[in-house]
């Protein structure tokens, strides 16, 4: 920065404020970072010869993740969209059914619900979390859906609302307590998409373990990662046992047979990846506390900027920062292109939030409600260098 140059746009203050905290850069959105036992894991996996379907580091990847979250099981897959497919399919989605899903999020949790012959039904998030409004949401759904037979049936389409995925907008958990209650007196199963919530707990408890299942995931942008990956959380045995059985061809085990009793899927977790899943578990821990001391900087550093607001996480709740979002006001939602052109020109990668689903040529015809907070809340979130690198944490 020149030495003449007192910031004083919102573009350039939001620009002088990331520098403060992360250097001249540049600096990406969020890059993964292999500090730990990432080679030794990935060079025993080899040396094993067993790279794929079947292997110790997948059940150790499971026992960790169960072990990390308070699960009780925990089944690893291919990706988070995967987990989703399949917990949905376990949670009872079928053809003709609908799925209430926010329209603040990313594609994936729309998609699974059409992987299942469904249809998204969408909802509107509330500002203080970035996820559904559970009061909204109770108020749509007692004047637009009836009980019939203990489902939820929607009048105007008249086809049965069977789940309610909510999803943790950036790693900030959803209102849990007021949506447990929406699920239950409405008779919708409850699966969290907890793909960006990996570390990040509701009253003490983990997200993904509220639900009928959680789902995760372990995309490289996501905040450990196996290169591609997920897993379904849950403390139902039975689901557990079925959605490794569905995971994994449906193949009835045996020594040599090869008889599959329903139609199964290839969802395996390679144990390749899980080995670099072991090793990203080991540091997940330092890499949440560098997330957090990254969110108190930044905090520090946007606190007298006027007009745009860091996210924080909600009261009691613990969130893990996956991204760091900052919210502009209203009346600066006009100024949102500009920021992301300073800031990406100056070197640093930032990045509205995602177009929203009923927005999306696939989803144009879907079912939805007043989207208001929404649609303002997408205007006006721009996602900012949050990689746990940005601060190192002495081990
Ligand atoms: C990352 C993500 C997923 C899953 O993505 P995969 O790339 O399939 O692992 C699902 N939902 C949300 C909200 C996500 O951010």
């Amino acid at each position: 920065m020149s030495t003449v140059s007192i910031p004083t746009t919102l573009s350039e203050q939001v620009v002088a404020a990331i520098r403060s905290v992360v250097g001249a850069g540049p600096a990406v959105l969020h890059e993964p970072s292999f500090s730990g036992n990432e080679w030794l894991y990935l060079k025993e996996c080899l040396d094993s010869t067993v790279v794929s379907s079947v292997g110790k580091f997948v059940d150790r990847f499971e026992a960790g993740l169960a072990a990390f979250t308070g699960a009780k099981h925990a089944v690893a897959v291919v990706n988070g969209t995967a987990a989703l497919h399949i917990a949905l399919k376990l949670a009872g989605v079928r053809t003709s059914d609908e799925v209430l899903v926010p329209a603040l999020t990313f594609v994936a949790t729309a998609n699974a619900v059409t992987y299942c012959g469904a249809t998204p039904h969408f909802v509107d998030s509330e500002a203080r979390t970035l996820g559904v409004d559970a009061e909204k949401l109770r108020d749509y759904l007692a004047s637009h859906t009836e009980q019939r037979a203990g489902q939820c049936v929607n009048r105007a389409t008249g086809r049965i609302i069977r789940a309610l995925v909510p999803m943790h907008t950036f790693g900030h958990p959803v209102d849990l307590e007021g949506l447990l209650v929406v699920a239950h007196d409405f008779k919708l199963a409850l699966v969290e998409d907890a793909a960006e919530s990996l570390g990040s707990y509701f009253r003490g408890q983990h997200t993904g373990t509220f639900g009928l299942m959680g789902t995760l995931s372990f995309n490289g942008n996501k905040t450990i990662t196996t290169g591609g990956g997920g897993a379904i959380l849950t403390n139902d045995a039975e689901l557990a046992c079925h959605a490794k059985h569905l995971t994994t061809t449906a193949k009835v085990p045996h020594a040599w047979d090869y008889r599959h009793d329903e139609i199964g899927y290839n969802y395996r977790l390679p144990n390749l990846n899980a080995a670099l899943g072991c090793a990203q578990l080991e540091q997940l821990p330092s890499m949440l506390v560098a997330k957090r001391e990254l969110f108190q900087r930044y905090h520090a550093a946007f606190s007298p900027v006027m007009g745009a607001r860091l996210m924080a996480e909600p009261e009691q709740c613990h969130s893990n920062y996956w991204l760091q979002a900052l919210l502009l006001e209203p009346k600066c939602a006009d100024q949102r292109d500009a920021i992301l052109q300073a800031t990406n020109d100056a070197g640093f990668m930032t990045r509205p939030v995602w177009i929203l689903m009923n927005e999306l040529k696939p989803f144009v015809s879907c079912p939805h409600m007043d989207l208001a907070a929404a649609q303002s809340l997408s205007q006006r979130l721009i996602n900012i260098p949050s990689s746990s690198s940005l601060v190192p944490v002495a081990p």
